[in-house]
């Protein structure tokens, strides 16, 4: 066995001899045993690849090592933060807005599977940042798989939620497909100010994963926004992957042909401009 002190905690001081004092310890961490450490490597092998992505529409990743057994990685500041925390703090986010925010994420996406073949594996609105120059981008890939193990298993309670049908039967990778179905979920929860599957029915995950697997997909209150954007959100969550569109036949609907033709009028700019003074960090 190895030891480091930092590993190490004290129980109890048994006793103090002429030589020296004997405790009781239990060895807390396995920080350096072989195992921990060849993951170590194979992390920070694979979080290189993620130097190599650089496109607009991806929190830029500058680098990242290890130390006193954390993996510490160096990303773009983006000043106001996640879009969870957005509409936290605002409330719903506009229609419109929710458009320009869905082809940000959309061309992320294309260009992490076209340029790289990455799949995100976890889109969610706290993975969407924003900055004051009206930039949104995508954060937190999972080009890692022990990473985005290790991440899963710490957010047992939060992230799950986004999981398509087809990943919840434990065993299936995720796709492109499965991304999109996380997309859809997350401009529900943007546009509702809210996650679209309601906690009141759901006592525990286990019923959250269950909700997913059988029952219908959430769907828009048609009365509060545009058939369009009912319409986009409907074909994300089509419930059978195959039938799924893919990331770039998404652009090409009506609810993304209508947020591309408004792209160049400075409507995001406008709008994370408005958030500066609450949101700023
Ligand atoms: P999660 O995505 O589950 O919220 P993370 O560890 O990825 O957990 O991020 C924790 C928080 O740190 C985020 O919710 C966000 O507020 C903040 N954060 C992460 N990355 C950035 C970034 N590049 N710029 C600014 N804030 C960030
Ligand atoms: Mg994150």
């Amino acid at each position: 066995i190895k030891f480091r002190a930092e590993d190490l905690q004290t129980l109890l001081v048994l006793g103090a001899g002429s030589g020296g004092v004997v405790t009781k310890i239990i060895k807390m961490g396995v920080h350096d045993t072989a195992e921990q450490q060849k993951l170590e490597k194979q992390i920070l092998r694979e979080l290189r690849i993620l130097r190599l992505c650089q496109s607009p529409r991806v929190v830029s990743f500058y680098g990242a090592f290890l130390h006193d057994g954390d993996i510490n990685i160096m990303m773009e500041h983006m000043d106001l933060g996640t879009l969870e925390r957005v509409y936290r703090k605002t409330g719903p986010i506009p229609e419109r807005i929710v458009g320009q925010v869905a082809g940000c994420i959309l061309e992320g996406l294309i260009y992490l599977y076209e340029h790289h073949k990455i799949v995100h594996r976890d889109i969610k609105p706290s993975n969407i940042l924003a900055n004051s120059l009206g930039e949104v981008k995508i954060a937190d890939f999972g080009v890692s798989k022990e990473l985005s193990n290790g991440t899963q298993a710490a957010t047992f309670t939060g992230t799950q939620g986004y999981l398509a049908p087809e990943r919840v039967r434990e065993g299936t990778a995720c796709t492109p497909a499965s991304d999109v179905w996380s997309l859809g979920l997350t401009l529900m929860e943007l546009a509702m100010g809210a996650f679209p599957i309601p906690a009141e029915a759901l006592p525990s995950i286990f019923d959250l994963l269950e909700f997913i697997e059988n029952e219908p997909s959430p769907t828009l209150p048609a009365g509060r926004f545009s058939p369009e954007f009912c319409e986009f959100t409907a074909a994300c969550l089509i419930k059978d992957p195959k039938q799924r569109p893919h990331p770039k036949q998404l652009l090409d609907t009506a609810f993304l042909r209508q947020a591309a033709a408004m792209a160049g009028t400075g409507v995001l700019a406008q709008w994370t401009q408005s958030l500066v003074p609450v949101l700023q960090q």
